[in-house]
C-alpha cells in the first residue's frame, strides 16, 4: 500500500495542471507544516525563529516546471533577493536551488548566465549556494554545471544520492574538487536500471557514501530523519575523531523539529531546509510520498476549507 502511495503522489508531484492551480490558491491542505510561507518576509520570520534556537538554515525559494527563459530569470532574481535578505537580515542561513529553475531544460546557457549572477551576489554577500539534486535524467547535466561553477567559485556545494547506482563513482570522480555535498537518499521515481530498488541497499549505500566522503577530507552534509543514519554517523565521528566543522545533519523544516532541536543540544551543527513561495505543490507531493502518514494532514486541511 504504502509503495502505491508513494508513486501515487509522486505522480501527482509532476502534474502541471495541479501544480498552476495550487499556485492560485495559496498555501494549503497543510502544506504550510513543511514551507515557511509564500513570501520572503514569511520565510524570514521563521528563519529568525530558527536561528534563535540554535539551527542553521538553508533556504530554498521554490519553483516548478520553468518554461521559458524569462521564467529562468525571474526565478534568479528571487534567489538574488534570497542572498540579499540572508544578508541585510543577517540570517544565519546558506540558499539551496533547482537548476531546471535556472533554465537546465532551456539550455546551458541560460542556466549558466542565471547561475553566474546568482553565485556573484552570493560571493558578495557571503552565501554558500548548494544545488540540490533532481531526477536521474538531469544528474548528469547537474554535476556538469557544479563542476564547471566549482572551478569559478568556492562557495557552491551540490548534492548526491544514496538510491543512484552511480553515486559511488560520482564521489570518487568529484573528489578532486574538494566538494561540500549533501547526501541524501533521494527523493524522485527512478527505474531499477538506475537506483537500488530496496531500501535496505540504499541504506548501506548511503553509509558507504558518508564514510567514503568524509574520510577524503570533504565536507559532508548528512541530509536524513532515518534514526539508524543518524546513530551511524554520530558512532562514525567519534570513532573516526571527525571534527565538527567537517560535517553538519540537515533536516527538512517541519519534519522531527524536536529531533532537530535534540541533536543541537548535543552539540552538533543542524541545519534546515526551508522552502517557501507560491510554487509549493510539487515539494509538498514529494513530502507526502516520502511518508504517506502526512496525509493525515492533507486531510484535516480538507476538512477546514
Ligand atoms: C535537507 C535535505 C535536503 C534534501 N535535498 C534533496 C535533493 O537535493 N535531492 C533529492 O533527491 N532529495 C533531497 N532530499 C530528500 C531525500 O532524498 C529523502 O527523500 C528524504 O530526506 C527522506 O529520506 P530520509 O533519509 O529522511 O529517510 P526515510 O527512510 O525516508 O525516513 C526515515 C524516517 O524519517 C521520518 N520521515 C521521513 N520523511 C518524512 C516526512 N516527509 N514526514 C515525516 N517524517 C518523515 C520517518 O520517521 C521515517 O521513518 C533532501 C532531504 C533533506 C533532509
Amino acid at each position: 500500500m504504502e509503495k502505491i502511495l508513494r508513486t501515487f503522489f509522486l505522480f501527482l508531484s509532476k502534474n502541471r495542471i495541479l501544480t498552476k492551480m495550487a499556485k492560485k490558491y495559496g498555501l494549503r491542505f497543510g502544506a504550510s507544516k513543511f514551507v515557511a510561507g509564500e513570501t520572503i518576509e514569511e520565510a524570514i520570520r521563521v528563519i529568525k525563529e530558527l536561528n534563535n534556537k540554535g539551527l542553521s538554515v538553508t533556504i530554498d525559494f521554490l519553483g516548478e516546471f520553468v518554461d521559458s527563459e524569462k521564467e529562468a530569470n525571474v526565478m534568479a532574481d528571487n534567489s538574488i533577493r534570497a542572498i540579499e535578505a540572508i544578508r541585510g537580515e543577517e540570517l544565519n542561513s546558506q540558499l539551496s536551488l533547482k537548476l531546471t529553475s535556472m533554465g537546465l531544460d532551456i539550455s546551458e546557457d541560460l542556466v549558466l548566465y542565471n547561475m553566474r549572477r546568482i553565485m556573484d551576489a552570493a560571493g558578495k554577500n557571503n552565501v554558500f549556494v548548494t544545488i540540490d539534486m533532481e531526477d536521474y535524467a538531469r544528474c548528469e547535466k547537474t554535476l556538469h554545471i557544479y563542476k564547471v561553477l566549482k572551478s569559478e567559485y568556492a562557495n557552491i556545494g551540490t548534492v548526491l544520492q544514496a538510491y543512484l547506482y552511480r553515486t559511488e563513482q560520482d564521489i570518487n570522480d568529484l573528489d578532486k574538487y574538494s566538494p561540500n555535498l549533501r547526501l541524501v537518499k533521494g527523493a524522485y521515481k527512478e527505474s531499477a536500471e538506475v537506483a537500488f530498488p530496496v531500501k535496505e541497499e540504499v541504506d548501506e549505500n548511503f553509509k558507504k557514501m558518508i564514510a567514503t566522503h568524509i574520510l577524503n577530507g570533504n565536507f559532508t552534509a548528512v541530509a536524513t530523519h532515518d534514526e539508524t543514519i543518524i546513530e551511524y554517523m554520530k558512532q562514525f565521528v567519534l570513532e573516526h575523531k571527525i571534527d565538527n566543522d567537517l560535517f553538519e545533519f540537515q533536516m527538512l523544516y517541519g519534519i522531527r523539529s524536536d529531533r532537530q532541536l535534540e541533536l543541537v543540544n548535543e552539540g552538533y551543527n543542524m541545519r534546515v531546509y526551508v522552502p517557501y513561495g507560491t510554487d509549493w505543490y510539487g515539494y509538498f507531493m514529494r513530502r507526502l510520498a516520502e511518508r504517506p502518514a502526512n496525509v493525515a494532514f492533507v486531510l484535516k486541511g480538507l476538512l477546514k476549507k
